[in-house]
């Protein structure tokens, strides 16, 4: 593969699942990580994996929607292993219920987690990515975005960070840095995991579901999503900007 220039980058929810694999991919590619998290010692895993195969990276504990713990977050990776210039926008949680059922505390948390969550880590990291006339910011939208049963508050904010990324690019495209989503599919994580435990299914009927209905025949894996950050992060994905990626395994699941 052609090299890609080594950097820094802050992939936030990286204790576990997509932004677990992510973490690990850009290390691969010769990024030293933030692995960040709302627990700082969840993040052990994942730095650990990162420097066995060779890499750095500082585990972070912080909640993305605090707007002092994330400027204290941003500092610490900086000062541990340099100023991120890569950063993707990963923490997320459901909590799915029906529009009549669902309560103002719920819709308050996934707003704030999705959206407060990416607005206040791109804006603690955007000043090194102009310094450095480079950055990549990859948000982690989803097909829910489209409209999806049980998730009022959900898919409003991953079609939310579709109109960030848009912006991002529009606004910081002249100094180098590109913002895209990704907007992944069923993939096969906790918050699946998670989702089959509140209806009632188990969870390898609820996969074996998913993987029927999908055009390729599967669910999605963690590095399915972590191939692509990893390319969009890299030095000759420049020109791709403001873009939405659906990764489903077909153009709708
Ligand atoms: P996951 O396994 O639940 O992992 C999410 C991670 O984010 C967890 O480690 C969680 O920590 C962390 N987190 C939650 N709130 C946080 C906060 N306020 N600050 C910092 N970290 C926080 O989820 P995943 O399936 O890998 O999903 C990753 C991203 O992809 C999410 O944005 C999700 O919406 C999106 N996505 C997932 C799918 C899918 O099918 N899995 C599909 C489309 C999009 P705790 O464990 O402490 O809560």
């Amino acid at each position: 593969m052609i090299p890609t220039t080594p950097r820094t980058a802050i992939v936030t929810g990286a204790a576990r699942g997509i932004g677990a694999a992510t973490a690990l991919r850009l290390a691969a590619d010769g990024h030293a990580i933030g692995v960040l998290d709302l627990d700082e010692s969840a993040c052990a895993d994942t730095v650990a994996a990162i420097v066995a195969a060779g890499g750095r990276a500082v585990g972070v504990g912080a909640d993305v929607a605090n707007s002092e713990g994330v400027i204290a977050a941003v500092a610490r990776v900086t000062e541990a292993i340099g100023a991120p210039t890569i950063l993707v926008n990963n923490a997320g949680i459901t909590r799915d219920n029906l529009l009549h059922k669902m309560s103002e505390a719920d819709w308050d948390l996934v707003m704030t987690v999705h959206l407060r969550g990416s607005f206040l880590m791109t804006r603690a990291c955007q000043a090194h990515m102009v310094e450095a006339k480079f950055g990549r910011i990859i948000n982690l939208s989803s097909t829910s975005a489209q409209g999806n049963r049980g998730q009022a508050n959900y898919s409003t904010a991953k079609a939310g960070l579709q109109g960030f990324s848009k912006t991002l690019a529009v606004e910081l495209g002249r100094f180098g840095i590109t913002a895209n989503a990704i907007a992944p599919g069923f993939i096969q994580t906790e918050m699946v995991r998670q989702t089959a435990e509140r209806m009632g299914m188990p969870f390898d009927e609820f996969l074996a579901a998913a993987a029927a209905k999908n055009p390729s025949g599967r669910v999605g894996q963690p590095a399915d999503i972590a191939a692509l950050a990893a390319f969009l992060a890299r030095d000759e994905a420049g020109f791709i900007n403001g873009q939405v990626i659906y990764v489903a395994g077909g153009p709708r699941d």
